[in-house]
């Protein structure tokens, strides 16, 4: 039988691989907590399972985990991390410490086919949809190398890719996080944000984690030339979406809405912004526009920023302007990889194996 990678096997698809194997159920358990709790992968250290055992899993599972290139901390205490995923190509994670939270920011696919005008992932079409296991990878690797020092209390799926275009992998993840063997990751605390894969936000609800979407306009005219997803679903039907999460679940929808200079920052889109969200238990985060080059987008000036949030003031919802993190490190919108793509003489490889 062909090896599996052990970081994307859920609990219940361990118990299945090993009953191929003619081994008991309980082991998967055990394999869980010697694997995410021990932090321990060598199995000659695993020393409540048999000798025979231990000499067989290495047949059976291997436990690669991306390799991390680049370990950058911001001055503001954001970190970001750089993985090596093959074929000269990276994908990064970011570690935001706030009062209470340490919040990993995690990369779904290599690349992203969505399109958005404003950012610079999109810029790059999808390589490929990045693999359980090395979803999985990002949360093991950040968590090592925070030491114990603290533990990561929220995941979200905001860096690279569309997690709603990789579903099977992205939930899968959650799934592998949340066993009570494995993080024991409450899903409450995991994230995903969808620029309006509409089709698919019902699965968010399944799979009982939280909702964010990419709004970043009032009007479908402006959306659909920010965010060309809008032409296949509309705003009328994203949104429509969005109501019907907030039903099943209970919970809010967070709306990201970034501000671009002279395209979706007056004080009309503020005040529609209020209209289309009428109805809609909900947070919005507004988000100034990350700069990078040749983007054909700035960001708009500190005023038009402040009275934006502030026309929003009565809205009666939680309205929160997203500080820019890690602006030293690049921990926007792909901006380090790009500096790294194609130069794997540059990668920092020493790193790579610590
Ligand atoms: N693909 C998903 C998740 C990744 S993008 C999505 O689009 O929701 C995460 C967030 O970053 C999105 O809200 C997106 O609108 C925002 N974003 C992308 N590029 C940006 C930039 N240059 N400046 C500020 N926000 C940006
Ligand atoms: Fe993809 Fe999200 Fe970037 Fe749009 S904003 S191109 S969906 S990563």
């Amino acid at each position: 039988m062909e090896k599996v990678n052990f970081f994307g096997q859920s609990l219940e698809d361990l118990k299945e691989i090993l009953k191929k194997y003619g081994k008991e159920k309980f082991r998967a358990q055990q394999l869980f907590q010697w694997v995410y709790q021990r932090g321990v992968t060598d199995f000659e250290q695993m020393t409540d399972l048999s000798k025979t055992f231990r000499a067989e899993l290495p047949n059976i599972f291997t436990f690669d985990l991306p390799l991390i290139v680049q370990d950058l901390i911001s001055t503001d205490g954001t970190r970001k991390f750089l993985f090596d995923v093959g074929g000269g190509k990276t994908v990064e994670a970011v570690l935001i410490p706030s009062e209470d939270r340490l919040t990993l920011c995690v990369s779904s696919e290599v690349g992203c086919n969505m399109g958005c005008r404003f950012c610079f992932t999109g810029k790059q079409k999808m390589q490929r949809r990045m693999t359980a296991a090395e979803i999985v990878g990002q949360f093991v690797q950040a968590d090592k190398a925070i030491k114990g020092d603290q533990r990561i209390t929220n995941v979200v799926f905001m860096g690279m890719g569309e997690p709603l275009d990789n579903p099977e992998a992205v939930f899968k993840m959650v799934e592998v996080i949340h066993s009570p063997w494995g993080f024991n990751f409450s899903r409450r605390r995991v994230t995903v944000s969808t620029s309006g894969l509409v089709d698919m936000i019902p699965l968010v609800a399944k799979n009982k984690v939280r909702l964010a979407v990419s709004l970043n306009a009032t009007t479908n005219e402006v959306r659909d030339f920010v965010m060309p997803i809008n032409k296949k679903w509309n705003m009328d039907q994203l949104l429509a979406a969005c109501k019907d999460y907030t039903e099943e679940t209970g919970d809010k929808v967070t709306f990201e809405y970034v501000l671009l200079k002279g395209v979706t920052d007056s004080i009309e889109d503020a005040r529609r912004l209020k209209k289309v969200v009428r109805g809609i238990p909900c947070k919005i985060n507004i988000i100034p526009f990350n700069e990078h080059p040749d983007s054909g987008f700035e960001r708009p000036d500190e005023d038009t920023i402040v009275a934006f949030h502030h026309e929003l003031m009565d809205i009666g919802v939680h309205v929160l302007r997203r500080k820019t993190m890690g602006r030293d490190i690049y921990a926007a919108c792909g901006q380090l990889r790009s500096k790294f793509e194609g130069h794997p003489e540059k990668l920092d490889l020493q790193s790579a194996m610590t």
